[in-house]
């Protein structure tokens, strides 16, 4: 309903990518909706959520895409990264493997989308500090070879979510207009 008679100045797709139960889905409620489920069941069905927002007065719809299950290795289609201006690559920070596999959804990301897309490393879970496996250092050295942007977020805590939502969406902002 808040989309209602609005002049929407700008759609900017966003699709969020990494392995199975990183949080991604967690993460786009939060964003979206402002939500969180613990028992949070495998992603069926809703393509994608949106949320309006403004930058710099321009009025701004975020179109985020969620993968629908599809989080195997090259099971993701090139529709789903159609059109994709920015993307969210997320893993969890107490699965070390999560985080190896980064390498490889950039590579499928970069094969696919455009190349000015805006992309955001995205560490989640940090509410569990105590059951880290990724240090904070190992994801910023990836990040600043791979010329990503970088956060650690918790979508259960709200911690960094609209930071990170927002930081990729102005940066598309800027090169968009
Ligand atoms: P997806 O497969 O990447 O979409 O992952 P989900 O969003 O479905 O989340 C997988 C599981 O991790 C669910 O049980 C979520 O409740 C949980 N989860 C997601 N984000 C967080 C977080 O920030 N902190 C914690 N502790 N659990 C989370
Ligand atoms: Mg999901």
């Amino acid at each position: 309903y808040g989309d209602f008679n609005q002049k929407i100045d700008y759609v900017f797709k966003v699709v969020l990518i990494g392995d199975s139960a990183v949080g991604k889905s967690q993460l786009l409620a939060r964003f979206a909706r402002n939500e969180f489920s613990l028992d949070s069941k495998a992603t069926i069905g809703v393509e994608f959520q949106t949320k309006t927002l403004v930058i710099d007065h321009k009025t701004v719809k975020a179109q985020i895409w969620d993968t629908a299950g599809q989080e195997r290795y090259r099971a993701v289609t090139s529709a789903y990264y159609r059109g994709a201006v920015g993307a969210m690559l997320v893993y969890d920070m107490t699965k070390r493997q999560s985080f190896d596999h980064m390498a490889r959804w950039l590579e499928e990301l970069r094969g696919h989308a455009d190349k000015n897309i805006v992309i955001m490393l995205i560490g989640n879970k940090c509410d569990l500090g105590s059951l880290r496996a990724v240090p904070t250092e190992d994801a910023q050295e990836f990040a600043e070879r791979e010329n990503l942007c970088f956060m650690e977020t918790s979508a259960l805590e709200a911690t960094n979510v609209e930071s990170a939502f927002l930081t990729v969406l102005t940066e598309i902002y800027r090169i968009m207009s």
